[in-house]
C-alpha cells in the first residue's frame, strides 16, 4: 500500500508532534509516525518526567501551532533566572545572582511545562487536524529519495511517498543515518537526574540553578502539588553517582538532594519517580540531505542548561514552516533545504559551543577552577550590558 502526503514525520517526541501540529495547522497534509506510544499520565510507567522552559519566542510558534490557548493554563512563569555558586570548601551559597526578565522586556523568560503533560495536549490539538495522521507504533525502517519525491517504508510495510522527510526520530535518527549525514559527539560522563519536589519555601516564579561540582543542581517552577510550592529537578552528576542516587531510598535521597541544594527552598520531598538521561553534546554535519531535513535532537544534543534544547527544535520548526509558506511549490526541494541550513546551522553550533563550555565550568572539581567560575559570574552579572546581552542570548533574542 502507498499512502501519499506533504510531508513525513518521523518521531513524535515533543519536537516531532509539535512539527505535527504547525504544519497541520497551516494546511500541509502530515504524516507522523513513532514507534512508542505517547504516556500522557504523568503518575504512568514511562512517562517522561522532564520538563521543559518554554523560552519567550517559543509562543510565537505555540500559537502558530494552535497550542498556545490549550497550554497557557498549565504554565508555570520564569520571571527570575538565579544562578548560585556553591562551590566553597561547605555546600552553601558563596555568590548568588538574579536575572530579572523585566530587565528586557514585559514577559517573562518563559514558561515551564511538564513534558508528560505538553504530550497530552500537542495529541488533543492532533486530533482536531484531520490534515495530520498520527501513527503510534510504526516506525520508519527505509528511505528512498530522488530529485522530486522520497518515499520512506514503515514497519508495518506501509510505503509514504512525501515532498519532505522530516527526522524528529531523535538522538540516533535512523533517517539521518538513511540520508548518510555524520554527526560529532561529545560524551561527558555524566547522568542527569530528573525529578519533581515539594518544599516549604515558595518558588516565586524564580528558576534557581546551584553549581558545586558535577554539573548543575536546577529547580524550575511548577503550579503547586496537594497546595504546596513545586518544582521540577534536573541534577547533573558524574554518572555513576547519579545512577547510586537513583537506587537510594526515597528519604535518603531526599536527603541528600536537600543537601545539594543549599536548603535554599528548605527540606525537598520527592513527588515523583525518578529517572536518568545520559548527558551529551552532539550535532549533525548537516541540516538536509535530499528531501530530508534534520530537526531538534535528530539535529543537536546538548546538556539541559539555559532551556536551550526543544527551544532550539522549535527554531528549526519556524524556520522550516517559514519556508515551506514561502513557497508555492518547491516544498523540500534542493532550495528550500540548502536555505535551512544555511538558517538554523550557525546559530546550532554556537548554543552547542557555548552551553558544552557552560556544562564544563559547572563540573569543575578543582578549587581553582570553582573560584574562576564563582569570579566569572560576578564579572558578567557585574556589567549591565554584559547581562542583558547574556539574557537576551539566552532567550535567541541575539
Ligand atoms: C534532563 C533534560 C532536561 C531538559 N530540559 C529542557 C528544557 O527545560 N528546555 C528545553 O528546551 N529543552 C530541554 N531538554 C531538551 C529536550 O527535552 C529535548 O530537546 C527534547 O525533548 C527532544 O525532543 P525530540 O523530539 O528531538 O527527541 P525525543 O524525545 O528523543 O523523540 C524522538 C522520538 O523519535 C522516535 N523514533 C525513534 N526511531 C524512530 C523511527 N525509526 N521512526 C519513527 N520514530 C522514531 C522515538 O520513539 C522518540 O519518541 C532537556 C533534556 C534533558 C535530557
Amino acid at each position: 500500500m502507498t499512502d501519499t502526503c506533504d510531508i513525513l514525520i518521523s518521531g513524535g517526541g515533543i519536537a516531532g508532534l509539535t512539527a505535527a501540529a504547525a504544519f497541520g495547522t497551516a494546511g500541509f497534509k502530515v504524516i507522523c509516525v513513532d514507534p512508542t506510544p505517547p504516556v500522557t499520565d504523568g503518575a504512568a510507567q514511562g512517562a517522561d518526567l522532564r520538563s521543559t522552559a518554554m523560552l519567550q519566542p517559543a509562543r510565537v510558534l505555540l500559537e502558530r501551532a494552535g497550542l498556545w490557548d490549550t497550554l497557557a493554563p498549565f504554565a508555570a512563569p520564569l520571571q527570575v533566572m538565579r544562578i548560585i555558586d556553591s562551590g566553597g570548601a561547605e555546600a552553601e551559597p558563596r555568590v548568588t545572582r538574579e536575572f530579572d526578565a523585566s530587565e528586557i522586556s514585559d514577559a517573562p523568560f518563559g514558561w515551564n511545562f511538564p513534558n508528560w503533560l505538553l504530550r497530552r495536549e500537542i495529541l488533543a490539538r492532533l486530533a482536531q487536524l484531520e490534515n495530520v495522521d498520527f501513527r503510534a507504533g510504526i516506525s520508519t525502517t527505509q528511505l528512498f529519495t530522488r530529485t522530486n519525491t522520497a518515499k520512506v517504508t514503515l514497519s508495518d510495510g506501509t510505503r509514504v511517498q512525501t515532498q519532505l522527510v522530516i527526522a524528529a526520530d531523535g538522538r540516533t535518527s535512523p533517517m539521518r543515518a538513511a540520508s548518510g549525514i555524520g554527526i560529532h559527539t561529545q560524551r561527558y560522563g555524566q547522568k542527569a537526574l530528573v525529578f519533581a519536589v515539594t518544599h516549604p519555601i515558595p518558588h516565586e516564579n524564580v528558576s534557581t540553578e546551584i553549581h558545586r561540582t558535577g554539573g548543575p543542581f536546577t529547580l524550575v517552577p511548577l503550579p503547586d502539588h496537594n497546595g504546596l510550592p513545586c518544582s521540577a529537578v534536573v541534577w547533573m552528576d558524574d554518572g555513576r553517582l547519579a545512577q547510586e542516587r537513583l537506587e537510594m531510598d526515597a528519604s535518603a535521597f531526599e536527603e541528600a538532594a536537600s543537601l545539594r541544594s543549599c536548603h535554599h527552598f528548605g527540606p525537598l520531598t520527592l513527588v515523583s519517580h525518578r529517572q536518568a538521561w545520559p548527558i551529551i553534546t552532539q550535532h549533525a554535519e548537516r541540516l538536509s540531505a535530499e528531501r530530508v531535513a534534520l530537526i531538534a535532537e535528530a539535529a543537536h544534543v546538548m546538556p539541559p542548561i539555559g532551556a536551550q534544547g526543544l527551544n532550539m527544535s522549535l527554531n528549526d520548526i519556524a524556520t522550516l514552516l517559514d519556508l515551506a509558506q514561502d513557497r508555492s511549490e518547491g516544498l523540500g526541494d534542493a532550495a528550500m533545504l540548502e536555505a535551512y541550513h544555511k538558517a538554523r546551522y550557525g546559530d546550532i553550533t554556537l548554543r552547542v559551543r557555548g552551553i558544552d563550555l557552560l556544562n564544563r565550568a559547572s563540573q569543575a572539581s578543582s578549587t581553582l577552577a570553582r573560584d574562576a567560575r564563582a569570579a566569572g559570574l560576578n564579572a558578567l552579572y557585574g556589567a549591565p550590558p554584559v547581562r542583558k546581552m547574556l539574557m537576551q542570548m539566552g532567550l535567541g533574542m541575539r
